[in-house]
């Protein structure tokens, strides 16, 4: 991904307990300072983490997350970055990316398929499809990693991921493992209830089903997706959820918001619930046209839409 940084600075935050280190020196992690998350956000924009660390395994990703837990320290997982918008002023804490292959497996236990909160979405539906396992195929297309579609329950048209979850390995903030099954896990359209811990893992049930029938399908709902979707760019993003039972970009094409820009920010006219970046866009200048569309639809059509992408 070409990433572009032109956010400002942050300090992490001072640690009376460390006042010459930081607060992880003493854990034997790889944590930097000050690491632009423009290197690691799909709109390739905003500033930078106070700290930032990829632990080797969930036993080093337990002692980071207690240890952000016993010193305050405010802690956000980064997955693919597709749907996050990072302020230029950046964020004082600590970001966690799970890209160590212990986070990143995907096995086929049929009808199941597990698979690491850091896969990359595509290679599960990729590997679903190839065991003949259907069920993840209307979410080929979307971007990102496996725990930040679990964490919104990514989907469109033709379904979401929560429909075949079974089972999410979570860590909390004191730094344990536990497994949700059954009734405590909840998804509703592009909301889940697993936004008060860490995503590890999930197990997924699937159908079986001829792996040539699916990949034919799969390729014809990547052909429907990729016609849905800003091309030419990478530096997009969705700004709202389709509110229920209609469609987010028609609400916006009505309340002529296909043309509205600020600064560096605009809508992509042929996909108008994106918003694309020019190289030197201000994340702030994409905050301000996502709030001036929003107005917009309010004013014009007396509906409030609810932003997809998440502001830190
Ligand atoms: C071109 C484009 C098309 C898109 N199309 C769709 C679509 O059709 N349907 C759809 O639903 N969405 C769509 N999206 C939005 C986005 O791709 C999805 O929301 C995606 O699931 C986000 O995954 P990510 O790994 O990039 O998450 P990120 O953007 O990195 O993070 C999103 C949230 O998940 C949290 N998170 C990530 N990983 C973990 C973890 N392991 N544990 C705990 N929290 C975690 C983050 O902290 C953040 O709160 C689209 C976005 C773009 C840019």
């Amino acid at each position: 991904m070409k990433s572009r940084h032109n956010g400002t600075a942050v300090d992490p935050l001072p640690s009376a307990a460390h006042p010459e280190g930081t607060p992880f020196d003493d854990l034997g992690l790889a944590v930097s300072c000050r690491e632009p998350l423009s290197h690691h956000t799909w709109l390739g924009i905003g500033g930078e983490a106070g700290y930032f660390c990829e632990p080797v395994d969930v036993d080093a990703l337990a002692r980071l997350v207690a240890r952000c837990h016993q010193e305050r320290v405010p802690l956000h997982v980064i997955g693919g970055g597709s749907n996050i918008l990072v302020p230029s002023a950046g964020f004082p804490g600590m970001v966690v990316r799970l890209s160590a292959p212990v986070f990143c497996g995907i096995t086929v236990e049929r009808p199941m398929l597990r698979a690491g909160a850091g896969a990359k979405l595509v290679h599960v539906v990729s590997a679903a499809v190839q065991a003949g396992l259907s069920g993840l195929e209307t979410l080929v297309g979307i971007p990102g990693t496996v725990g930040g579609a679990l964490i919104g329950n990514a989907g469109g048209h033709g379904g979401d991921i929560g429909e075949c979850v079974r089972e999410v390995t979570v860590m909390l903030p004191d730094g344990t493992v536990e497994t949700r099954t059954g009734d405590t896990l909840a998804f509703e359209s592009r909301w889940s209830n697993l936004d008060d811990c860490i995503v590890i893992s999930c197990r997924l049930e699937l159908d079986e089903e001829d792996p040539e029938r699916l990949t034919k399908r799969m390729q014809k709902q990547w052909i429907v997706a990729r016609a849905e979707q800003p091309s030419g760019t990478r530096a997009v993003a969705m700004m709202f959820k389709d509110p229920h039972g209609s469609s987010a970009e028609a609400l916006v094409v009505q309340a002529g918001g296909r043309d509205l820009r600020v600064g560096e920010a605009a809508v992509f006219a042929a996909h108008a619930n994106y918003v694309v970046a020019s190289p030197n866009c201000p994340s702030d200048d994409v905050r301000a046209l996502i709030e001036l569309v929003r107005a917009k639809v309010r004013e014009r059509l007396g509906v409030e839409l609810t932003p997809q992408i998440e502001v830190w």
